[in-house]
């Protein structure tokens, strides 16, 4: 299908300024090109008018816990053992393959509402997870959870993240890693057998790194080093390891993240609201450690709005500073496209993962500065348009791929607390028929 998306001011990658009145081509899933005029050869098939719109790459969440969402604002308030044990734990106890499947597709549909084309997802029931993304047409990255807990409730959890890799190897838009949850759930033997493991089927792994100070001083008691420290001697900080929070990083630490190449996931929002700290992310950037953004699941976020993530992160880190030149738009836009070393773009022959935002509104103006108007102004509601591998998931109150009243239907059966049942109004559904 050819798609032909017209009069958009144009973002092609973070840190490029925005053209305005560009043509920009889709044709096979990717980008065929970008120019003030489309080639006469080119036929499209749907032809989008992009006036009064900001088109630039899609916005990636390196860090969720998909089927979290079902348990939104639920214990809100309590200390985080007492969270965990009396809201968390007893609900991932009932869960099946079906609660999984239908708690990540909520995940998936808010997602895609608010402009994000790719997830790293870590979670239980990841056949279910990778499902559920296939669905919703979503690029993601299931990096299955293992723990010495969920290895001793089942001997062949590794077999079954080799066979699921094995099922999704050539897809085009799932891709599946590991997640050694934590150094506080993984013993040695465990992350030994997980770097092997990564190492031949070349996995990539996802882990929570000195995401609390106790976390941080334990493992120090207890192995005399850093979380981070104790992760590198079983090689499991390599390029392109995704490393949740690192709140508490060393200075040490961050020398040694940085000559892995290893990427740090920030989550500010959940920092905050977990009350876990501030992690030091001008150190990391002045170090060349690539920075991507995570939200964490909706379970202590508790949405999956990346968009406001860039913004967190920003303000967070200019009043930390007492320095408003920190963590400028376009670096912050790096870190909400994938991160900023690597960050997605748009030029020809690059995947279709793209959004179209609505820039109408007097939110927006006097509109002549787009980049901080879309870090420090915008809404992301204010997402007209998510296509990935050019696809159209979204457009203008209608998703493509999602029922969302049958999804609506379908979840209150797993919702933790049973009396508070929500009845909403429906929402339009137009299949595309792909
Ligand atoms: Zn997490």
């Amino acid at each position: 299908m050819n798609i032909l998306l017209e009069h958009a001011l144009f973002l092609p990658q973070a840190g490029m300024e925005p053209q305005p009145d560009m043509c920009v081509g889709v044709t096979a899933g990717r980008i065929a090109f970008a120019c003030h005029k489309a080639p006469r050869e080119f036929l499209p098939d749907r032809r989008v008018d992009c006036r009064g719109g900001l088109l630039m790459p899609g916005l990636v969440n390196s860090h969720t816990h998909s089927p979290l969402s079902l348990l939104r604002s639920h214990g809100e308030g309590l200390p985080l053992q007492s969270w965990l044990e009396s809201a968390v734990w007893p609900f991932e106890a009932r869960h099946t393959t079906e609660s999984c499947y239908w708690g990540t597709l909520l995940n998936a549909a808010e997602c895609i509402r608010f402009g994000v084309t790719r997830v790293c997802d870590m979670y239980i029931q990841s056949s279910a997870v990778a499902e559920a993304y296939a669905d919703a047409g979503l690029r993601v990255l299931v990096t299955p959870t293992v723990t010495d807990a969920l290895l001793g409730e089942n001997p062949n959890l590794l077999e079954e993240i080799e066979e699921l890799a094995e099922r999704w190897t050539g897809d085009p838009l799932i891709q599946v890693g590991i997640a050694p949850h934590a150094v506080y759930t993984c013993g040695e033997a465990l992350l030994k057998a997980v770097a092997a493991l990564a190492e031949r089927r070349r996995l990539m792994v996802h882990v929570h790194v000195s995401e609390t100070l106790e976390e941080q001083e334990r493992c120090r008691s207890e192995y005399g080093v850093t979380p981070l420290e104790w992760l590198d001697r079983f090689g499991l900080v390599t390029p392109g390891t995704r490393m949740a929070h690192c709140v508490w990083f060393t200075p040490e630490d961050i020398a040694l993240a940085a000559r892995r190449s290893a990427v740090i996931v920030h989550c500010p929002r959940s920092n905050l609201k977990l009350g876990s700290g501030f992690a030091p992310v001008e150190e990391f950037l002045k170090a060349g450690i690539p920075v991507a953004l995570g939200t964490d699941s909706s379970a202590s976020n508790n949405n999956q709005d990346v968009l406001e993530e860039a913004r967190f992160a920003s303000l967070l880190q200019r009043g930390l500073k007492r320095d408003p030149a920190v963590l400028p738009p376009s670096q912050c836009l790096a870190m909400a496209t994938g991160g900023t070393a690597g960050c997605s773009c748009l030029l020809p022959g690059e995947p279709a993962d793209l959004i179209l935002i609505d820039r109408r509104g007097p939110h927006w103006r006097p509109g002549r500065h787009p980049l901080p108007d879309l870090l420090y102004a915008a809404s992301s509601t204010d997402v007209r348009l998510t296509m990935v591998n050019g696809r159209i998931l979204y457009e203008d109150g209608v998703f493509s791929t999602i029922d969302l009243d049958r999804l609506y239907r379908e979840i209150p059966r797993f919702y933790p607390d049973q009396e508070n049942l929500d009845l909403w109004p429906g929402v339009a559904f137009q299949s595309d028929g792909q």
